[in-house]
């Protein structure tokens, strides 16, 4: 089973917590065992599952993203001049995988699925692969 949601950002980089709609999405995948694999379909945004219970960790990863990848000293600037949050973007990567079992994510206590957005405020579309 395959299915899309969008998620709107509001600032230039964020980390917004997707886990409930994923979680719901697999419930309706009524898999008993299997993989969930979420798929963003944009260059300049990413996935990662971690730390889910404390806010200030997702601006730790905007300020350590910024920290690796400074504005404005990159190639790809002269193209359309956000080439940083490309960089940011294939470093984390597209995609993370969850092990489902009983039509649940076995996700640990503590981890939470995020999109990061490195190039916002835009609509992102996000692809959910159940099977
Ligand atoms: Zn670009």
């Amino acid at each position: 089973m395959q299915e899309t949601f969008r998620v709107k950002t509001r600032k230039s980089q964020e980390v917004v917590d997707i886990t409930r709609q994923v979680a719901e999405a697999v419930a309706r995948a009524r898999l008993d065992e299997g993989i969930c694999t979420v798929f963003v379909r944009h260059a300049t945004a990413a996935i990662i599952i971690n730390e889910n219970a404390d806010p200030a960790f997702r601006s730790d990863v905007v300020t350590a993203l910024d920290r690796l990848f400074p504005q404005g000293i990159w190639e790809h600037d002269k193209v359309d001049d956000n080439g940083a949050a490309h960089l940011k973007a294939a470093v984390l990567g597209p995609s993370e995988a969850v092990p489902v079992q009983g039509g649940r994510l076995r996700l640990g206590t503590w981890q939470g699925i995020a999109l990061v957005e490195c190039d916002g405020p835009r609509e992102r579309e996000i692809l959910v692969d159940v099977r």
